[in-house]
């Protein structure tokens, strides 16, 4: 496929138009569609109909599963050299086709131009990083004692699933695939049915880069059936998933009679915590950004604004002239910073909230109604005068939406930071040292940032407490969850083995 730039949607089409319509699966290295039943893909910012692509047959799903089987025992066995040389080959194949990718991402996620242009080029990153990793994946300690030295090395699990939802399905695929391929295990992956086509990509990009048919995989499909297959087939040894915590629960079930090793990134409902005596501009900007970017549609948002008593009518006066102003529209418009919701039943979902908070006795300072008359847009929404016990300080909305909660003193904010069912990210905003560290040493979260938006830096731990996941990615964690242990004991020939059955 040639590169195309720069990205427009009647670009982004032609991309899509090149796949088969339906779209079906790769399989082994090959375009694959037989069995199963066609769904439509829409366009969120029209409502349209971009294509369809077919849910996976059985059959299909068992194909692909025997193909990373089969292409296992040789791709684990590579050297790391080798695996790392391929791995840059993809994040290179990324690099050129950023622009094409992201176009792609706007089309059928819905996601603003000036957030996809980067996320796309993230995605490169992540290869390039888990790549340089691949050569010492394997090493491990000596661990010796004072009748054996222990050595301990790493090898690859086997086969895994990557199960990935709608919100930024490319950059988000390749931060699990990355470190899965880097580790020598084969993957096969089912992206998000509401947004296939940047997986295509994917894959693709990776075949051509020249990875060995079999090793990558991807199968498209609806959760209950193609990706509930998935993740109880017998030769699948871990799930990497990232998605609802209720999604998480069902997979945990569907993989416990086959034991797996399982790696969840869940919901959020993230605070941000700013006290007065913060750099208020700059914690303005922040949670402005870390709520209405990515459409809302984000893990690491933060949906819930903590502000101290003292300053609280001033900031969130503020804040509703900033969300007033916020640019709504076309993805593809640089200018644009919120695009369409995902699909009408996630649209139904956020406009949902408006009644809840009517009722609860929240006040719609700003928004609260669909934007535009066509598409699945929804207006920048600010909800003031939350309370604790509110459903819209207690649900993940993942929409454009932010709950405003005023709190009185440290020990307040910490409560009411925590007294949520999730526990993914927390950011908190003060100018005192004493403060930020004791406040971040008391937030149960995954991950604190103080004084920051959401950056992010691939070697630190990525993932969340409570009902937001189960383990870590990034750096070294990546592959723990992606490779066994295996500890080594060399006898020195020093210690007494015990003799049974002696006369
Ligand atoms: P979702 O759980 O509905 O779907 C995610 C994926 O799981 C999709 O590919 C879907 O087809 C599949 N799936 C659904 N049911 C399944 C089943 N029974 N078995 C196997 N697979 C199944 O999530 P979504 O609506 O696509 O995404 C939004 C959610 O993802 C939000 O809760 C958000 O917070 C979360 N998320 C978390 C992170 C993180 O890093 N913690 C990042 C992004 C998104």
């Amino acid at each position: 496929m040639e590169t195309m730039m720069p990205s427009s949607r009647e670009a982004a089409l032609a991309t899509v138009a090149r796949m088969p319509n339906p779209l079906g699966h790769f399989i082994a290295g090959e375009s694959v569609a037989a069995g199963g039943q066609p769904f439509d893909v829409l366009e969120p910012a029209t409502g349209g109909v971009i294509g369809q692509a077919f849910d996976a047959s059985p059959d299909e799903v068992d194909a692909a599963v025997a193909a990373a089987r089969d292409a296992f025992p040789s791709w684990a066995a590579l050297s790391g050299e080798k695996r790392k040389a391929l791995l840059h080959r993809v994040a290179n194949m990324i690099e050129a086709r950023a622009d094409e990718i992201a176009g792609v991402e706007c089309l059928d996620a819905g996601q603003a131009w000036r957030f996809m242009s980067k996320a796309a080029v993230r995605g490169a990153e992540n290869f390039r990083f888990f790549a340089d990793r691949a050569p010492a994946a394997r090493d491990g300690q000596s661990l010796p004692s004072s009748d054996h030295l222990n050595v301990t090395t790493r090898h690859p699990i086997g086969p895994v699933a990557v199960i990935t939802p709608w919100n930024t399905p490319f950059m988000l695929s390749t931060w699990k695939i990355a470190p899965a391929l880097a580790a020598g295990c084969t993957v096969v992956h089912k992206p998000a049915e509401w947004s296939p086509y940047s997986a295509r990509l994917l894959v693709e990009i990776a075949h051509e880069a020249g990875l060995p048919a079999g090793v990558f995989n991807a199968v498209n499909g609806l959760g209950e059936t193609t990706g509930r297959r998935l993740t109880e087939h017998p030769d699948i040894k871990a799930i990497a998933f990232v998605g609802e915590s209720k999604t998480g629960s069902a997979i945990m079930r569907q993989g416990a009679d086959t034991l797996k090793r399982v790696h969840f990134e869940l919901g959020g409902k993230n605070p941000v915590v700013v006290f007065a005596d913060a750099d208020l501009e700059r914690a303005l900007d922040a949670a402005v950004f870390m709520i209405y970017s990515l459409n809302g549609q984000r893990c690491t948002s933060s949906s819930r604004l903590l502000v101290e008593q003292s300053i609280h009518d001033q900031f969130v006066a503020r804040l509703e002239e900033r969300v007033k102003q916020l640019k709504v529209g076309d993805p593809f418009d640089p200018a644009t910073e919120v695009g369409p919701l995902i699909h009408p039943r996630h649209l139904e979902k956020v406009q949902s909230y408006m009644a809840v908070a009517r009722d609860d006795g929240a006040t719609i300072a700003v928004g609260g109604e669909r934007h535009g008359e066509s598409g699945y847009f929804f207006q920048p929404t600010l909800f003031t005068q939350g309370r604790q016990h509110m459903r819209i300080a207690q649900e993940e909305i993942f929409g454009p939406v932010l709950t405003v909660i005023p709190f009185d003193g440290e020990a307040d904010a910490v409560a009411k930071a925590n007294d949520v069912a999730y526990g993914l990210a927390a950011y908190l905003w003060s100018g005192d040292g004493g403060r930020a560290l004791r406040v971040a040493n008391a937030l149960n979260a995954g991950m604190v940032w103080v004084n920051s938006d959401n950056v992010r830096h691939l070697p630190t731990p990525f993932g969340g407490t409570k009902a937001s996941g189960i383990g870590r990615d990034g750096g070294d964690w990546s592959f723990d969850f992606y490779m066994e242990t295996k500890n080594i004991a060399l006898a020195y020939g020093t210690h007494n083995v015990p003799r049974l059955g002696v006369a």
